[in-house]
């Protein structure tokens, strides 16, 4: 029941009607008895500063940043958390007290999903990681904060995977961080413990598995954090006997960690799960 006293959290992109999150966090707000509600909105690139200083404005308790905004916001808010800072881009802004903080919750909501739901330890494994556009970014940053032994970054564009690197070189010793080209990825992907696809390959059905299936080895966890459709790679691995996981966790995760922010509570990840797959 919506009363005066309700709480109101959102999350703000172009276009949202898509988005996924009002149903896991609406669905948590319940569980836990919380008095809060979660809306979509819809925000064009021009209206995003009148969008965030509503948020003061209209007293919001939070909200979610998702497409095209998660660069563009930073300067509109006040702090930004380390992994906001580090990473480039912000996808949770918590309002306390008339101040805004940015906070990024994409890559920790992806090791909480490797971790909890995937028993996987990330000290002094090696990674492949696919793909460094905005999810490879906020992954990559996360796994180096997590005391990886090493990162293999491969990306089809060379000057994309080069300039995540320097950054990603910037937060952690520079030699753990390495650049590989297409040639180079079976001799990574050999040395690795885990591999990680990043890129949308394999959303379309007529997608190619974003690796060569005959790279893949059973020492390997796969994680394609993909979430709407079982991709080529995760048909492969699962054809290998491999293990995997596709990009639900990721996206549960993100949106739990969200949720703790905004409400103190501990997020009920069972419940959210299940309103997505609903
Ligand atoms: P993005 O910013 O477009 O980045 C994707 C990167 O992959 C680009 O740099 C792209 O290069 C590169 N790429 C494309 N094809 C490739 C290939 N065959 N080999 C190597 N690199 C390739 O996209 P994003 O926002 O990072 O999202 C990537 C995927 O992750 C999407 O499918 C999205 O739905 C999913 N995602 C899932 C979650 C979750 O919670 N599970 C969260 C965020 C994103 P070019 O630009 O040159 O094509």
């Amino acid at each position: 029941m919506i009363t005066g006293k309700t709480k109101i959290c959102g999350i703000f992109g172009y276009p949202i009607e898509h988005s996924l999150s009002p149903l896991m966090h609406n669905a948590a707000f319940k569980e836990l008895g919380l008095d809060y509600v979660y809306v979509a909105v819809k925000v064009a690139p021009e209206d995003l500063a009148a969008a965030i200083k509503a948020i003061r404005a209209l007293d919001l308790a939070g909200v979610n940043i998702t497409f095209p905004h998660k660069e563009a916001v930073i300067p509109l808010l006040d702090d930004l958390s380390p992994e906001a800072k580090s990473i480039g881009a912000v996808n949770t802004i918590v309002h306390c007290g008339g101040r805004l903080i940015g906070d990024n919750t994409d890559g920790k909501g992806f090791i909480r999903s490797l971790a909890e739901d995937n028993k996987i330890k990330l000290k002094g494994k090696k990674v492949v990681l696919v793909g460094a556009g905005g999810a490879g970014r906020s992954i990559g940053v996360s796994l180096l904060k997590n005391n990886i032994q090493a990162l293999y970054l491969h990306d089809i564009a060379e000057h994309k995977r080069n300039s995540l690197a320097v950054d990603l070189r910037s937060i952690s010793p520079a030699n753990k961080v390495k650049t590989i080209g297409q040639a180079e990825l079976p001799q990574a992907i050999k040395e690795a413990d885990i591999l990680i696809n990043a890129t949308p390959i394999g959303m379309r059905s007529t997608d190619p598995s974003v690796v060569d299936p005959i790279l893949l080895t059973k020492k390997l966890f796969i994680y394609d954090i993909i979430y709407n459709c079982e991709t080529a790679l995760l048909k492969a691995a699962k054809r290998k006997k491999i293990k995997c996981a596709n990009g639900m966790g990721m996206l549960v995760n993100q949106g739990a960690i969200s949720f703790e922010l905004w409400t103190g509570k501990k997020a009920p990840i069972a419940v959210m799960r299940k309103a997505l797959s609903a």
